[in-house]
């Protein structure tokens, strides 16, 4: 079983990842996480990755495509995948179709995730994660406040704060999902495998798509 999540940023698809690889043993991609990881090299290609993310700009479609065609070649004992941030554009996605068909594999669900902008924008600046264990929380809203500030409940490590978890990165995030990413709903939805999860709260959105594939 292979899932996609298509939803603006900090609408919950890492959290629902997490939970939901857990669950049916699939293997997590962020390419988020791919690319924060590639950010750290102190090369060429380390900085200029750094500095898109920075911006809150798309990072150019071969690097990410290079990203992922090494993991998803590579052999893996999970039943599965979950695609976190990835396809981000419809490039992006023919480029997966075909690179599927190449490997004999299918996606089987994408989930559409969704909340309003200033709900977004709030769990952005208020977000704090933890680089160990994926972790997150946030400041600002007291139900998710870590129970000591700097550490996280889990496994104890310190909480970071991402270098574009700010307003500023957040719009133009927020607006290259608008104009990039939102034409994949209509893309996937003419593949029949479009589910639009409507929901707040972790839990529930969690249970819906637990749902979606059980049934
Ligand atoms: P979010 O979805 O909350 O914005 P991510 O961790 O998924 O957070 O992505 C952070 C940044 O990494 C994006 O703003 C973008 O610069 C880059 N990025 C992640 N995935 C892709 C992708 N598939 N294509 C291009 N850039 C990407």
């Amino acid at each position: 079983m292979n899932i996609i999540f298509i939803a603006p940023p900090a609408a919950g698809k890492g959290t629902q990842s997490i939970k939901i690889k857990n669950n049916y043993n699939l293997e997590h991609i962020s390419t988020g996480d791919l690319l924060r990881i590639a950010a750290e090299d102190n090369t060429p290609l380390g900085k200029k990755i750094k500095s898109m993310m920075e911006k809150g700009v798309l990072v150019n479609d071969e690097i990410i495509i290079e990203l992922l065609e090494k993991k998803l070649s590579s052999e893996s004992n999970y039943q599965g995948f979950i695609l976190d941030g990835y396809p981000r554009n419809i490039k992006q996605a023919d480029y997966l179709e075909a690179l599927l068909n190449k490997l004999n594999k299918k996606i089987n669900y994408v989930f559409y995730l969704n909340a309003d902008y200033e709900t977004l924008k709030q769990r952005i600046v208020g977000r704090v994660v933890c680089p160990a264990c994926g972790a997150t929380y946030n400041l600002l809203v007291k139900e998710y406040n870590p129970i000591k500030e700097d550490v996280c409940d889990k496994c104890h490590h310190s909480l970071i704060k991402r270098s574009d978890d700010n307003e500023n990165t957040f719009k133009n995030r927020y607006d290259s999902y608008l104009t990039n990413s939102l034409p994949l709903i209509e893309y996937y939805k003419n593949k029949n495998i479009l589910y639009e999860i409507k929901g707040n709260n972790a839990n529930e959105v969690y249970e819906r798509i637990t749902n979606i594939i059980d049934n």
